[in-house]
């Protein structure tokens, strides 16, 4: 049996970034040999398999053929006989189509070499076309060298289009889309992504809620840039510059989706554009069976952003409502996280990326005033029940308002 490093490993190795898991293929071997060596199996799908000692995944090299709609629809072939060429062709793409052996001998049919100096992602083969999910890891890869300056190859994004446009998309499952969609989001540059989803014409297909943002104009004297789409995208640029959390960024792409069912005749403004965009960010959050507390954070920052914004003008009253939609006595990450976010969105504005935004430490202060307030003496009062909840919240109301005076 011979073994090789595959994908990503050799990818990242020639482009002098750091590799963090490195991907094995087999060629040669059959699965008897591998369990008889100490691998353990892992998934029924594949035959892939653990090493005994560094749990790294090593997997027989296969072929594949499409036999049905969506990822369940393969049907593989592994067997000592399949090349490493053969096994090679089955990729995404050519830069993660390259084996290196343990004397760093690259073998590179498919021109990986040259589409990394070129800076380009190129699909290996036709069959590239056979998995629909191949459109969101190219979409990732964009994202993530995006900085390297690498851009997709015309040809590949025209593959990308038949796809969106096939009806391929809507058989990915959600959980593998999501898996895509987080990790990119998670990139340096993840509005890359959702640039280039758009331009294939999949963002319409996955989010057409996010895609129905472009095109839709804001008011100039708030928004410089004009169009929201555009806002959306620097305000995910923004939550990466600034090293924010899935949660956060999740929730900025999300933010504003009630502005693409403002009635043309009422653009730029967009009235009550943060309670109508509550059901689409559901929606969403429901088509891709979104984590918790993802979900949770985009509807409150849906639902609440602009009060963030408007943080220093709030009644005392209001700021104590904010405070307890948001249960920050129990969650004050979530809170915190809410700040983020909103202070993002004030960011992603075209020339105000530089801006203070002073209702962050406002807000701040708010969240403590609020928590301030001690149970034990109202208790020791006599208080109980529904009383005892009121004279809480009389007593946060009067330190909020004193907080609101001192500032
Ligand atoms: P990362 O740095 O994110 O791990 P990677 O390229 O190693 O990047 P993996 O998801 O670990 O990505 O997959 C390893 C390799 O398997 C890829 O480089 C690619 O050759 C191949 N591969 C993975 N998923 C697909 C897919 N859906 N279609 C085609 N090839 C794939
Ligand atoms: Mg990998």
């Amino acid at each position: 049996m011979r073994i090789y490093k595959v994908g990503g490993a050799v990818r990242d190795r020639l482009l002098g970034i750091p590799v963090t898991d490195i991907d094995w293929v087999v060629v040669g071997a059959t699965t008897e040999e591998m369990l008889a060596k100490g691998f353990r199996p892992v998934g029924a799908d594949f035959p892939v398999f653990l090493h005994p000692k560094s749990g790294e995944e090593y997997a027989l090299a296969r072929t594949e053929r499409k036999s049905g709609r969506g990822y369940g629809g393969f049907t593989f072939h592994a067997s000592p006989e399949v090349t490493l060429e053969e096994d090679l062709i089955r990729r995404d793409l050519t830069i993660n189509a390259m084996a290196e052996d343990d004397q760093q001998n690259l073998t590179d049919p498919y021109h990986g070499q040259r589409d990394l100096e070129a800076r380009l992602l190129r699909h290996v083969s036709p069959a590239f076309a056979e998995d629909p999910l191949r459109v969101l890891r190219v979409a990732r890869f964009a994202a993530r060298y995006a900085a390297l300056g690498f851009t997709v190859a015309p040809q590949t994004l025209e593959l990308m289009r038949q796809l969106s446009e096939s009806g391929e998309l809507e058989a990915l499952t959600p959980e593998r889309s999501w898996k895509e969609i987080s990790r990119a989001l998670m990139e340096d540059q993840p509005q890359v992504f959702i640039e280039v989803l758009r331009a294939c014409g999949a963002l319409k297909v996955l989010m057409p809620e996010v895609d129905a943002l472009f095109g839709v104009p804001q008011p100039p004297a708030h928004h410089p840039e004009i169009d929201t789409g555009a806002h959306t995208l620097s305000v995910l640029q923004q939550a990466a510059l600034h090293k924010q959390p899935l949660t956060v960024r999740w929730a900025c792409l999300l933010h504003d989706l009630g502005k693409g069912l403002t009635p043309e005749e009422e653009w730029p403004r967009h009235i009550a554009h943060e309670f109508k965009g509550l059901k689409l960010i559901k929606a969403v959050n429901e088509r891709f069976k979104t984590p918790r507390d993802c979900q949770e954070l985009a509807m409150l920052v849906g639902e609440y952003h602009t009060h963030g914004h408007r943080a220093l003008e709030l009644k005392p009253s209001t700021l104590l409502e904010l405070l307890q939609s948001f249960d920050v006595y129990r969650r004050p990450q979530r809170f915190e996280e809410f700040i983020a976010a909103c202070e993002m969105d004030a960011r992603g504005r075209e020339g105000l990326e530089q801006r203070s935004y002073p209702q962050a430490d406002y807000l701040r202060g708010a969240a403590t005033a609020a928590r301030s307030i001690a149970v034990q003496p109202l208790l020791e009062k006599g208080f109980k029940g529904p009383e005892l909840g009121e004279a809480i919240k009389r007593e946060r109301l009067k330190a909020l308002k004193a907080y609101k005076e001192q500032v």
